[in-house]
């Protein structure tokens, strides 16, 4: 079994499990609680924890039953707006659940407390995960709904700086629209429609459009390419600054 396993839940949102020390598991985003304690079940793992990347209800729906049926610890980054909290945390908070070293990275930008969570790779971990929550999503990012366009930028461009190999969980499969997005802003980009093709044949394998790589991102994200010139051009901005390109993407995805 992999060590992550993804719940899609309402439509949209993907909730993760992640399995350590054989069989325990915490969980990332927890909207419904049933259907965590389906795959819990199913895979025979018990919840110890809960990682909470924002306060929204899609978020954070499963959050009290979960913790009254299993008696799992919740953390996360906002003590007044997120249910049943335990732990509070911040930027730079390192936690240890087992064996596992887990790194919190404040994100604002779609809201103001978000944060993400990143695990390096280790003896116990091969991969290097990042849960991303609604900060960067495969081929797009979270709405801007609490702060400025700068300050969602510089989240995003935190989480680029990460290593490229980095596996990308993200909270939502927005991933065929943000593909489709880009290529109305740059219709001949050749790295973007290949991506496009890559999801639809995943999709209609059934499979699911995460993990994402940093890579990938970094490649083939259009609001992580606000810098370039390609973009400044099809904007027709081609002398403004990459947060005032990055803010023009977002409101034009905000009406796609
Ligand atoms: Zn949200
Ligand atoms: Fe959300």
């Amino acid at each position: 079994m992999e060590s992550v396993v993804t719940i899609p839940a309402f439509g949209d949102n993907f909730i993760y499990l992640y399995r350590y020390d054989k069989n325990n598991a915490l969980a990332v985003d927890p909207c419904d609680s049933s259907a965590v304690l389906n795959s819990l079940n199913e895979h025979n793992l018990k919840l110890t924890t809960i990682l909470i990347t924002h306060h929204h209800w899609d978020h954070t729906g499963g959050v009290s039953d979960l913790k009254k049926k299993t008696g799992c610890e919740v953390i996360g980054p906002d003590k007044r707006r997120i249910p049943a909290i335990d732990r509070v945390v911040d930027d730079k908070h390192v936690l240890a659940i087992g064996n596992i070293e887990i790194h919190v990275i404040a994100t604002p930008g779609h809201t103001k407390t978000s944060v993400c969570y990143y695990i390096p790779a280790s003896n116990e971990n091969e991969h290097k995960i990042l849960w991303t929550g609604d900060t960067l999503f495969a081929g797009g990012c979270g709405r801007i709904m609490e702060c400025n366009a700068q300050t969602m930028f510089d989240s995003l461009l935190r989480l680029a700086s990460l290593p490229d190999d980095t596996l990308v969980y993200c909270g939502h499969d927005y991933t065929l629209e943000n593909y489709e997005f880009a290529l109305t802003i740059e219709p001949d980009n050749k790295a973007v429609q290949q991506r496009l093709q890559e999801i639809k044949q995943t999709i209609r394998a059934g499979g699911f459009t995460v993990p994402s790589t940093i890579l990938q991102e970094k490649a083939t994200n259009i609001f992580l390419r606000s810098d370039t010139n390609e973009i400044k051009t099809a904007l027709k901005m081609p002398d403004a600054g990459a947060v005032d390109v990055f803010a023009e993407l977002r409101r034009r995805k905000d009406i796609f």
